[in-house]
């Protein structure tokens, strides 16, 4: 449905859509912009335009409509005491990475926190009602933005008024009224200034008409009724209609204190602080001046540096101005975003990577150390992440416990980004044009290289204004469910006895029955689920070899073998398969919770596989294991084993158990269920699981780690064992050891001897010299060596190949010879693995026709290899061993001609 089509018909009937009791009780009129024609209510009779078209748009830039000034952290003060002396229920804020849906990241707006969804529908759950939350909310979109416009955030608090209209909650009017009181009686704006608008709001299949409101041009909310569903042209109202205000927290603050932008009231000292170690020397007329003219003509441009040249034009600004002032104001304020951003979403378990929705984080904290070096800025990155949560504290406790964590995170991420630079550098310095912005997204998936960098390194001066659009569409990709493709329809669900008595023996009534699937009434084959294989065993004495659940209705698959349809049959569950996936199961939870205390709180459950005689947990964490980590998991693992600790199972209401436990018990996924059931290991692991589970955690007798790997950025495998398969494998474990340390004991040993007999080598070495050119006329045994000496003035021949002799003996000995006989000619050949050498050397005298480089050459040719060298010295060998006497002989021939 096309919003504009919405909008018109809805304004065609104001009386029915728009106008609540404030607007009749205050007087306030109806009027269309000149300018753009929509409408708007307003109690001010001279108004032309609507906010976004009047001559006092941002005009509260150094200006301030209000007597009273709040900051960031008061101003939420102001609207939750407003709202609970209102009948609110005020509600912590949910974390910003969204694990109670699957098709989001992060939390992006705070009616998010509320939805659950259930098949293709989605429902409201909500804690209290009405309420409100100070929602902290992702938002990537617009990177390119932020710290420029003065009002675009990478995170922000979106204050959430929700409502259902019951006895308890309420409706368009008590909405309207409650925010327009608070911005006038809490606030303190006048009446005169706040300027209501028409627009409408659909998605997800329903819609409703909204009201955004305004002061001085600035959007401080939008309450969107969420009322219909359907079509335009056929209609009804929604059984569940919701109030979906939300407004953000940072633009209250920024009316209160008219700073040039909302950066400077948003962040507390902090801004001020980074301002002052930077020595900027700051003219608030002048910024006033600048970020007034850049707030008004935001939406005039498409291009950002449109919009900045255009600002620095009318505001009348230097160039030295904007690069001592602006661009410096500008990478701080963005910097400060950044960090704040990565605080929460680091906090909340989210880990920098190149997948997901890590991506967002690492490109912000790569921006963050381009931007400081561009700018040579030398801010602390901890001093930074310090003085956001103390200025944080009063609003969000909850991020003093991740305080350390955060600051880990970031130093790895940091130190990672440093020691890809030269490889970047490398990239960098190819590029022989301006590169286009699919070029730059290329640059940054393949090779990590961010615009940000590219800006750093001078390569260009902005970066399109499409990047970080384009690279957050990519990254959009939803995971896609697999649709069943089994007619199953008209089946009552089928009743879970593994959920009740879990008998491994029952009889049960089969419902239908096709091909190899039967579907019973009832069941203990635990279906495949939460990473945990299907049961096997037997029905009516045929094999089951796969069980598998489709919406509430079990299907068993047999091997073969037919079963009529309404008989009743004997099933029995295979229960040592059973025993052995249940402690397999189990100790995921248990390795798991291991894994967080020993390693950090950004650890969660990535996925999990569980077989009978293996397993695996895959949990986010930012580096491979180190043996000593492995350790001590798996050290911590066993002592809750060892400690028979109690598993207990309880159900409660989802948002009961959310209320109750926090959104850690999501660690296999979500749940699509309004009951969620509770695996509680004591208080050592308390997780929603539908799987199987040990009563007492000694049943699991042993956990042994066998191997880890870091499977994708930010995730790690960890491969285990339990229970008997446990056992064995540190049995076998042990063998192997043993067997192991034998082998390096015998390595040892043969080094040694080695090493004796070159010793020993050495000291004959010159006694054998001595010996060979003693030599008479004639064909000699001299110790393994094969002499032939001819007369005087005539190429002498000697070869050795003795197993004993390697490269160091033949060497040495060759040198020595054709020192003592320049007639000589010394051919060594020996194994070398699955090789096999030859040395040669060649007298001064025999040298010059009779050349070593030439032999080897020859040698090599036959040993089907290749060698060479000079006419003293050469080298060669091949592969063939059994050609060795023949290669020497060949040699012979050449040196002595026979
Ligand atoms: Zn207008
Ligand atoms: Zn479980």
């Amino acid at each position: 449905m096309d919003k504009k089509e919405i909008l018109s018909k809805f304004s065609t009937d104001p009386e029915r859509y728009y106008k609540v009791k404030l607007f009749e009780n205050e007087g306030f009129m109806r009027k269309s912009c000149t300018i753009c024609k929509r409408f708007y209510w307003t109690m001010d009779e001279n108004r032309i335009n609507c906010p976004d078209h009047s001559d006092d748009t941002y005009s509260f830039i150094g200006n301030p409509p209000t007597k009273k000034r709040f900051d960031y952290t008061q101003a939420w003060k102001e609207v939750e005491s407003f709202f609970q002396k209102n009948g609110h229920t005020s509600v912590s804020r949910y974390p910003v990475v969204c694990r109670w849906r699957d098709d989001l990241y992060f939390t992006i707006a705070s009616i998010v926190d509320f939805q659950r969804v259930m098949g293709s529908k989605v429902v409201f759950e909500f804690p209290a009602n009405p309420l409100v939350v100070p929602q902290t909310s992702l938002r990537f979109k617009d990177l390119e933005n932020v710290g420029v416009t003065g009002r675009h955030f990478s995170s922000f608090c979106m204050i959430g008024q929700h409502s259902i209209p019951n006895s308890q909650g309420y409706w368009k009017d008590e909405c309207i009224d409650l925010d327009y009181r608070l911005v006038t009686e809490q606030f303190g704006v006048d009446k005169k200034e706040v300027v209501f608008v028409e627009d409408v709001w659909e998605g997800g299949g329903s819609f409703g008409s909204s009201l955004e409101f305004f002061v001085k041009g600035l959007e401080l909310g939008n309450a969107v009724f969420t009322e219909f569903q359907g079509d335009l042209s056929n209609y009804r109202t929604l059984d569940q209609q919701i109030i979906d205000m939300g407004a953000g927290l940072e633009r209250f603050a920024w009316i209160t204190m008219g700073t040039p932008t909302a950066y400077d009231c948003c962040f507390g000292p902090i801004t001020g602080n980074l301002i002052e170690q930077t020595g900027i020397n700051t003219d608030s007329e002048l910024l006033v001046r600048y970020f007034t003219e850049i707030a008004k003509n935001f939406e005039r441009f498409s291009d950002l540096s449109e919009v900045r040249k255009n600002a620095i034009k009318s505001a009348g600004l230097s160039n030295e101005q904007m690069d001592k002032i602006i661009t410096p104001i500008e990478g701080i304020y963005l910097i400060i975003d950044h960090v704040r951003t990565l605080i929460f979403a680091i906090s909340d378990g989210a880990l920098p990577s190149n997948v997901g929705g890590g991506y967002n984080l690492r490109i912000m904290l790569r921006r963050i150390i381009s931007t400081m070096n561009r700018l040579s800025l030398k801010f602390d990155i901890n001093d930074m992440i310090d003085m956001q949560i103390d200025y944080l504290n009063d609003t969000y406790p909850e991020l003093e416990e991740t305080r350390e964590d955060v600051k880990t995170i970031i130093a790895i991420e940091a130190d990672r980004y440093e020691n890809s630079k030269s490889r970047m550098q490398k990239i960098v310095s190819k590029l022989n044009q301006k590169p286009t912005v699919d070029d730059l997204i290329r640059l940054y998936e393949s090779d990590g290289v961010t615009p940000d960098y590219l800006k750093e390194m001078k390569v260009i001066s902005d970066i399109p204004s499409t990047f970080y659009s384009k690279l957050s569409e990519l990254h959009q990709s939803k995971k896609q469910k697999e649709q069943d493709q089994l007619s199953l329809e008209g089946l009552p669900e089928t009743e879970l006895l593994y959920y009740a008595d879990d008998p491994k023996e029952f009889d049960a009534k089969v419902l239908k029955s096709f091909d190899q699937y039967v579907v019973l009434d009832r069941t203990s084959f635990y279906a495949r689920g939460g990473g945990q294989e299907p049961d096997h065993g037997t029905i009516e004495g045929f094999d089951v070899v796969d069980v598998s659940k489709h919406g509430n209705i079990v299907l068993h698959e047999l091997k073969e073998g037919t079963i009529k349809e309404g008989d009743t049959v004997s099933c029995v569950v295979d229960s040592k398969r059973r025993g052995d996936i249940t402690k397999n199961h189990t100790s995921t939870h248990i390795l798991n919770s291991s894994s967080r205390s020993i390693l950090g709180s950004w650890v969660w459950q990535h996925s999990a596989f569980k077989e009978e005689d293996h397993a695996r947990l895959d949990i986010t964490h930012h580096s491979a294991l180190t043996d000593d980590e492995i350790v001590k998991i798996e050290n911590l693992a066993n002592s809750v084993v060892k400690k028979n600790m109690s598993v207990t199972i309880e159900n409660f209401d989802r948002g009961t158990a959310e209320q109750k436990y926090g959104f850690k018990i999501y660690q296999g996924g979500i749940v699509p269920v309004k009951s969620v059931r509770i695996v509680s290991i004591e208080d050592f692991d308390i997780e929603a699981c539908g799987g199987t589970h040990v009563k007492k955690t000694g049943e699991i007798k042993l956990v042994k780690i066998t191997r880890t790997k870091r499977i994708q950025d930010g995730v790690v495998r960890i491969e285990f064992v339990s229970g008997d398969t446990a056992l064995d494998y540190a049995k076998q474990h042990d063998v192997d050891l043993a067997r192991e340390s034998a082998e390096l004991k015998d390595k040892a040993k043969l080094k040694e001897t080695r090493h004796e007999q070159k010793q020993e080598l050495k000291e004959k070495l010159p006694i054998l010299v001595e010996n060979i050119t003693a030599c008479k006329i004639g064909t000699n045994n001299v110790d393994e060596t094969i002499v032939i000496m001819t007369e005087p003035g005539k190429p002498n021949f000697c070869s050795a190949m003795s197993e004993q002799y390697d490269e160091f003996f033949h060497i040495s000995l060759g040198e020595k010879l054709i020192e003592k006989d320049p007639w000589m000619v010394y051919c060594g050949v020996f194994e070398d693995g699955d090789r096999i050498r030859a040395i040669i050397y060649s007298g001064e005298q025999v040298g010059k026709d009779k050349k070593a480089g030439d032999i080897a050459k020859t040698m090599s040719e036959v040993l089907g290899g290749a060698g060479g060298g000079t006419q003293r010295f050469a080298q060669g060998g091949g592969k063939d061993k059994s050609k060795k006497n023949d290669a020497i002989e060949k040699a012979k021939t050449m040196v002595l001609g026979v």
